[in-house]
């Protein structure tokens, strides 16, 4: 059983004092997702806005309990999207910060794109986007059509990117674009939504809906050549490397997610549903139990990502399939609690439904994730697995 220290156990518990904000909110913003620009000093969302930001470019972290908050460790981070995802996932998402960029700066940006990147994230509540799905199929980024094209001193962006969370409030985020063919011809980009040829329209959605999945539309965009993240690194560790380097640190996340989705839609039976036959008591029990496993896993996938472990990778993989499904299992068992209206009359379990089908999407399918974690068994990775 891992256990957490007494840092992480503070912000755990401010974690939980935010969430409890969120709950009023949740359906709010479900309905209409601009909701969030009238929730900017929320708590939670006033965090976020400058989480994860290092301590060289931040001055003014938060401090909880003595201790001092960047956002930049990942069982910090899935500690505290657990709890505020049981509040809302949707607003979580919604909110301003440097989210999926900030770890693709953080690993590949040298010293003035960082300064660029952060001081922009600290001016102001600044959203940012990260486009690497295209409409052709997310799950493979290998057969990415959108071109950067050199053109003297910077490269010219052409091509559409499909489901882009945020894309639409965002000035700022990171593209990926083929600078020729081949994996190693995947460069990614610091672009501005303010260029000329940047369009993103916000798509219809069922599920997470406070995010705004985006269309985007790259018609000639000009990206300075200082803006291509990764050149003072080798080939080999930019483009698709650093975008599933990147991914494997934020998945673990994406799984706390599901698993606080499932955490709300079984607090929300226990609440609602005060009389329970045996048969419910154990079913509820039985979902206690799994909430509980997912969780050690996500937060071991967590440790092993923040100590660089190689098992990172399918670590990963396999905690966020196992919470994605969580989530989605979770979520129609407690609508089955309320009988064959409860998608009607619990609205907000209904949202929770709806959330749990994006999460399985979000940061690559059940599916993608099992043959990650088929791969890293095969090479042994997960020594212990
Ligand atoms: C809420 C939400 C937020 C998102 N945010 C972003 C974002 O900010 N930026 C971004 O770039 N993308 C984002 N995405 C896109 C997301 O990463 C993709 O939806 C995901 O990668 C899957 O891609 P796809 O939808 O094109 O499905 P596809 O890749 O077309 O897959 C369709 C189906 O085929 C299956 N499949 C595909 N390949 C295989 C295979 N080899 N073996 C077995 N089965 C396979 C998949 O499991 C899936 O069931 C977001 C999506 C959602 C829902």
């Amino acid at each position: 059983m891992i256990e957490l220290d007494a840092r992480t156990a503070a912000i755990r518990r401010r974690a939980r004092e935010w969430a409890r904000e969120l709950k009023p909110l949740a359906l709010e913003l479900d309905r209409d997702p601009d909701a969030i620009h009238r929730h900017l000093d929320v708590g939670i969302v006033s965090y976020l806005t400058r989480m994860p930001v290092p301590p060289e470019y931040n001055p003014h972290p938060v401090i909880v309990e003595g201790h001092r908050f960047y956002g930049t460790g990942t069982l910090e981070r899935v500690v505290f999207a657990e709890e505020i995802a049981v509040g809302d996932a949707g607003m979580l998402l919604a909110a301003p910060g440097p989210v999926m960029s900030g770890v693709l700066v953080d690993a590949m940006g040298d010293e003035r794109q960082k300064e660029w990147f952060y001081g922009r994230i600290l001016e102001r509540p600044t959203w940012t986007f990260f486009a690497l799905t295209e409409p052709g199929g997310g799950s493979d980024a290998g057969a990415m059509r959108t071109t950067a094209a050199q053109d003297g001193d910077a490269l010219v962006l052409n091509g559409v990117k499909r489901y882009i969370g945020n894309a639409a409030r965002a000035d700022i985020g990171v593209v990926f674009a083929r600078t020729r063919p081949g994996p190693l011809g995947v460069t990614a980009v610091l672009a501005e939504t303010s260029d000329p040829g940047f369009t993103a329209e916000p798509l219809e959605t069922l599920g997470l809906r406070g995010l705004r999945i985006c269309a985007v539309s790259l018609d000639g965009v000009r990206v300075p050549a200082d803006r291509v993240l990764g050149r003072h690194l080798r080939p080999t560790q930019r483009g698709m490397w650093a975008a599933v380097q990147g991914l494997n640190r934020l998945r673990p996340g994406v799984a706390a997610f599901g698993l606080g989705i499932a955490r709300a839609a079984h607090e929300y039976v226990r609440t609602e549903r005060a009389a329970l036959r045996p048969s419910e008591r154990a079913r509820l029990e039985d979902l206690g139990h799994r909430i509980e496993c997912a969780r050690q896993l996500i937060w071991r996938a967590a440790l092993a990502v923040d100590a660089g472990d190689p098992a990172a990778g399918a670590l990963a993989s396999a905690a966020k399939a196992r919470a994605s499904r969580l989530a989605e299992d979770a979520t129609r068992e407690a609508l089955a609690f309320f009988g064959p209206g409860a998608r009607l009359e619990h609205p907000l379990l209904d949202k929770l439904a709806r959330d749990a089908r994006g999460v399985e999407f979000m940061e690559g399918t059940g599916n993608i994730q099992k043959l990650n974690l088929f791969t890293g068994l095969a090479q042994r990775k997960p020594a212990d697995a």
